[in-house]
């Protein structure tokens, strides 16, 4: 048993009852769906009796009471943790060491990401598998909230400002709207580059700057505090979002769609098990299993709430208990990878714009594909990390190779679902690139003082 699930009270450690909890939801959400169009009288515009409609919509009530707990502390644990990692690296040499070897996971991880999502499209060719009808009936069926997305992607500007962005006016108005992309700039990374300016600062005059310090670390154990609370109602929250999603998707979507999520699916799956258990056994030598089991918290956590952002206070936890790796290296790779290393994103993305491209019948060259990729592994880099935070972007690089953005609707039924698996991938490349990189940069200096660690 890992030292986490030890710290659980009760039979059963807490990431078996989440566990269960996503199987209980998942199941009472099928019954629901396959009986609930029989069984009532009156149908609702899903085709579902009302009753079940009324399940759907207090699963959902108590699920979001259970994210928002999460997302209540996700801001102020970014910014305290991820400054006080700064700190506590200290050395500037040792952090851009850190910092640079974090990049260069990301982006190969995130490459691999994408040319496999893409590779498996052209290999496995789902989109011819979707008939025109089947196609038609998808599009008018999510058209509107294709045109919501569609205007937030309309929002988004040219690289230049992107990276001018990233450097907040008013840290803020970004911290803000941080967690719904409602942000004048980029929102999080924005966010994040504060934390770092603020952490560089305080390790540069230490003595001035110890009572902020100690004051981020008593804001990072209270967001610890508070989490470890949120967790205990982890079963029962995640169970009720795999509920009302399982209930609503309806079994015509998945035999439309049957072959874009398989490939997806099978994407996200050689990903998390096959690249990253040879980049593990490659950089630390340690068992893939052993590995996928201390962190098995996170994984259920992240497929329940399809949220990496509500994840990283778990993902951080399991970090330090049971990978054991130093605070200020759990700190500061994973709250950066929560915004900043997105490969199951990557992925996903890659594949559905293939696959749509597929589908409509578009050509696309290999320089567009190529494009595809790069564009892919940029965009799962910003996306934030909330449920179908990668939307707006897909469609983003949909039309720059010219998919209309309208025919992101086709996936939208099934996207839901893909997104708890590809959350999943998320967070265990961000803990994976956490372990390569407190492998390769070992360091003894002593914690600051003023910062205590998540899981003190
Ligand atoms: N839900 C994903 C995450 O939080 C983002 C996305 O792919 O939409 O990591």
């Amino acid at each position: 048993m890992t030292e986490t699930s030890q710290l659980q009270a009760g039979r059963w450690p807490l990431h078996t009852k989440i566990f269960v909890g996503l199987l209980v939801g998942v199941a009472f959400g099928l019954i629901a769906n396959i009986g609930g169009s029989r069984l009532g009288a009156d149908l609702s515009n899903n085709g579902l009796a009302d009753w079940i409609e009324i399940a759907i919509y207090w699963a959902e009530g108590v699920g979001q009471v259970f994210l928002r707990l999460m997302f209540m502390v996700v801001l102020p644990l970014v910014f305290s943790a991820l400054s006080l990692a700064v700190v506590e690296i200290g050395d500037p040499a040792h952090l851009g060491r850190v910092g640079l070897r974090t990049i260069g996971f990301v982006c190969v991880l995130s490459i691999t990401a994408v040319l496999l999502g893409v590779g498996l499209v052209n290999l496995i060719q789902p989109g011819k598998a979707v008939s025109v009808e089947q196609r038609e009936r998808l599009e008018a069926r999510f058209a509107k909230s294709a045109g919501d997305k569609e205007e937030k992607a309309k929002k988004s500007k040219p690289i230049r400002d992107t990276i001018i962005d990233m450097l907040p006016e008013n840290p803020l108005q970004e911290a803000v709207g941080a967690l719904d992309g409602s942000s004048k700039g980029n929102g999080m990374l924005a966010v994040m580059f504060f934390a770092i300016v603020v952490g560089l600062s305080c390790a540069a005059r230490p003595v001035e700057c110890r009572p902020l310090v100690e004051l981020l670390g008593a804001f990072s154990a209270v967001s610890m505090i508070v989490i470890e609370f949120a967790m205990k109602l982890a079963p029962y929250g995640a169970g009720c979002l795999v509920f009302a999603i399982s209930a609503q998707l309806g079994l015509e979507m998945l035999t439309a769609l049957f072959w874009f999520a398989a490939v997806a699916i099978l994407g996200l799956a050689i990903q998390m098990f096959v690249v990253y258990s040879l980049v593990l056994r490659a950089t630390t030598g340690e068992s893939p299993l052993s590995f996928f089991n201390n962190i098995s918290e996170a994984i259920f956590l992240a497929f329940g709430t399809s949220s990496s952002s509500a994840t990283l206070p778990t993902s951080i936890r399991v970090a330090e208990t049971n990978l054991h790796l130093p605070p200020k290296i759990a700190n500061f790779v994973l709250t950066v990878g929560a915004t900043g290393n997105q490969n199951g994103t990557a992925l996903f993305e890659g594949v559905v714009i293939l696959f749509l491209a597929q589908v409509l019948g578009i050509n696309l060259s290999l320089a567009d594909q190529l494009q595809v990729v790069l564009m892919a592994s940029l965009a799962g880099i910003g996306t934030a990390g909330v449920p179908g935070g990668s939307i707006p972007m897909i469609v983003l690089v949909m039309q720059s190779v010219g998919i209309p953005a309208g025919s992101i609707a086709i996936i939208l039924g099934v996207d839901r679902l893909l997104d708890m698996c590809r959350t999943v991938v998320n967070v265990t490349g961000d803990l994976v690139i956490a372990k390569c990189v407190s492998h390769l940069c070992p360091d003894d200096a002593p914690v600051t003082a003023g910062h205590s660690s998540a899981s003190e």
